[in-house]
């Protein structure tokens, strides 16, 4: 399943030079996108992970193409989830720090 580039990507351009395959292309407004017949999910290279998203300062600007409606769900849903533990955690972090 290829990767795709999400809304909230920021066309930082730091994916594309690290891209093994040359998947991920630049239109003349800037927007990112990957060509789906290129990506292979960094399989079959030097990478153990798929470089666009371990690079992506956003997190969440390169993410796996779904299989289905409910894996996008739960994807979804995990990115949220994660976002608000993060959250808790900073305050756990400031409170520590300034108490
Ligand atoms: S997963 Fe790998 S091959 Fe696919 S676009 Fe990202 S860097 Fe390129
Ligand atoms: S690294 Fe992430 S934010 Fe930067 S251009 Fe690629 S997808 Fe967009």
């Amino acid at each position: 399943m290829a990767y795709q580039i999400t809304s909230q990507c920021i066309s930082c351009k730091l994916c594309q030079p690290i891209c093994p395959t040359g998947a991920i292309k630049i239109e003349e407004d800037g927007r990112h996108w990957i060509d789906q017949k290129l990506c292979t999910n960094c399989a079959d290279t030097v990478y153990t992970v798929p470089q666009c998203q371990a690079g992506c300062p956003t997190c969440n600007g390169c993410v796996k193409v779904p299989s289905d409606y409910w894996e996008g769900w739960f994807e979804k849903y995990n990115r949220v989830i994660a976002k608000l533990t993060k959250k808790q955690d900073y305050w756990d972090r400031w409170f520590n720090c300034y108490s």
